[in-house]
């Protein structure tokens, strides 16, 4: 193996006990090309690529050619999947390359997920298709875009390389980087062993890493478990904003920086409906979008049966201790989701009722069949002008009884009066939190089937339109109109 440096690795997680990793190497695969490359990644990563040398830049990026510096490694983790434990998942198919501190100062993850079989890949094959791979690439950068916390994308790498899923499909790497890969699942990895040293070495570890500040605490490891639930809190709060439905909310899914990873069966919601589910493996609704905060909280839960013999030697004491915080957790995501939609309907002060009118406006939007991200885009507008001019009536086009949303119309107009603000000011902020675009489901699946002919340009154009999510580009105007009915996606699969 030739020996290039790309990056300077720093590597934490490889320096960890054996038992929490398994050193090996790529697969090489037959004839990388590279697809996509994130050269402002690249550059924030302090990474030294050669954009005139391609076809060395894919032999690296689809782990052909392991750079200096690297510790390859796939991570050992357990996790609930719909509720059942499995005491064994780790990578199967997912290569952590090494860590490198960003220019920030920040250290990230550089992993190769499709490089090739693990002691952890059961009977998988290691490799990922191009289809979920391009998925993956779009749906994390969308998201980064939309100010979501989320991994991101450096690169997709064509193999050359057939794999078979229900057909077979084009093969491909994607190369992800994250705040960290540290899941719930890890630590129950841990638990699940009554390892209690193996847990406070990764306590330690995710102290250090994500949350240093807490190190001083007089119980570190209930800091610990309080900083998690409010970042997923706020992150699902997040989600709930743009209409995201995760789709596996599975402990080993659930990150402990609060940033989204897994992107496999994940839709945004077309015309809203609370229960709605997307996922065909999601047979009981689980992780509806409506019961994505509960099941936050019961994620949450699981990690602090983890870190209970951390909190304190005494159980009881420590069981106390952990349901306050997961009464934090709701409260949390509470004000969260209420700050979260307070803007969203260009609200500054804060009211007793405000919960109460974003319902109105919601439940409006589930009788009437409104597409979610459309509505609240079509309200910056409203906010711009005066009672029943032109985007009043577009607005209420959406509904399909419009009645009830007029009459939440009026309501809302009340409640603005007593604010400050300017009208053109309101409708400006607004605008800075209702996207123009998403990836919606039926343009991500457009660049996915085109490009599985070889054609990427849909792919290249989804992806420009969604850099600028907030604003109106007429360019790409085409990507904030919901679909037709013979377009909508009615079911999303955990394509591998
Ligand atoms: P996920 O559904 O992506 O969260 O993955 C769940 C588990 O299945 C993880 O342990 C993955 O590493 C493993 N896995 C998924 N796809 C493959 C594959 N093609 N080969 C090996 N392991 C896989
Ligand atoms: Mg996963
Ligand atoms: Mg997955």
């Amino acid at each position: 193996r030739r020996s290039v440096s790309v990056f300077q690795f720093d590597n934490s997680y490889a320096r960890l006990p054996d038992r929490f990793h398994a050193a090996v190497y790529p697969e090489p695969v037959e004839g990388p090309v590279l697809l996509k490359f994130n050269a402002a990644l690249a550059d924030e990563l302090g990474m030294v690529a050669d954009l005139s040398d391609p076809a060395r830049l894919a032999a690296v990026l689809a782990g052909n050619v392991v750079p200096a510096g690297a510790m390859p490694l796939a991570m050992a983790y357990a996790g609930h999947q719909f509720g059942n434990f499995v005491p064994r998942l780790g990578d199967g198919r997912a290569i952590l390359l090494g860590e490198v501190l960003d220019t920030a100062g920040t250290r990230r993850d550089v992993q190769l997920k499709g490089a090739g079989p693990t002691p952890f890949s059961r009977r998988g094959d290691g490799r990922a298709a191009l289809g979920p791979v391009l998925r993956e690439y779009i749906l994390s950068e969308a998201m980064n875009a939309l100010g979501v916390r989320a991994t991101r994308a450096l690169a997709a790498v064509a193999t050359g390389e057939p794999v078979q899923r229900e057909t077979m499909q084009p093969g491909a790497v994607f190369v992800r980087v994250a705040a960290s890969h540290v899941r719930i699942g890890t630590f129950q990895y841990f638990a699940a062993r009554q390892d209690v040293d193996g847990l406070r070495t990764l306590a330690d570890y995710v102290i250090e890493r994500h949350y240093p500040h807490l190190k001083g605490d007089a119980n570190p490891y209930s800091s610990l478990l309080r900083a998690v639930a409010i970042a997923q809190a706020d992150l699902i709060a997040a989600w709930m904003g743009i209409g995201f439905i995760h789709g596996v909310m599975n402990t080993d899914n659930m990150t402990l920086s609060g940033e989204t990873i897994d992107f496999g069966p994940c839709a945004f919601l077309d015309d809203y409906d609370p229960m709605k589910v997307f996922s065909s493996i999601d047979q009981g609704g689980r992780y509806a979008y409506r019961n994505q905060p509960g099941i936050g909280q019961w994620n949450i839960a699981r990690l602090a049966e983890c870190l209970l013999p951390l909190i304190e030697a005494d159980e009881e004491k420590a069981v106390v201790i952990a349901n306050e915080v997961l009464a934090e957790y709701g409260q949390r995501f509470q004000s969260q989701w209420l700050d979260v939609f307070r803007a969203k309907i260009g609200l500054q002060d804060e009211t007793d009722d405000d919960g109460d009118l974003v319902q109105g406006l919601l439940s409006a939007m589930h009788a009437g069949e409104a597409d979610f991200t459309l509505t609240f885009r079509r309200l910056c507008a409203v906010a711009d002008e005066a009672a029943g001019g032109e985007a009043e009536t577009v607005f209420l086009s959406g509904f399909k009884d419009s009645a009830q949303a007029g009459e939440w119309l009026s309501r809302w107009r009340a409640r603005l009066q007593g604010e400050q603000i300017s009208a053109t000011d309101r409708a400006a902020a607004m605008r800075g939190v209702n996207p123009a675009v998403i990836p919606r489901n039926h343009k991500v699946e457009e660049a996915l089937a085109a490009a599985n002919y070889g054609d990427l340009s849909f792919f290249e154009r989804l992806l420009a339109a969604l850099e600028k999510p907030y604003e109106d580009l007429p360019e790409f105007a085409d990507y904030t109109v919901p679909p037709k009915p013979e377009e909508r996606v009615l079911q999303t699969f955990c394509g591998t």
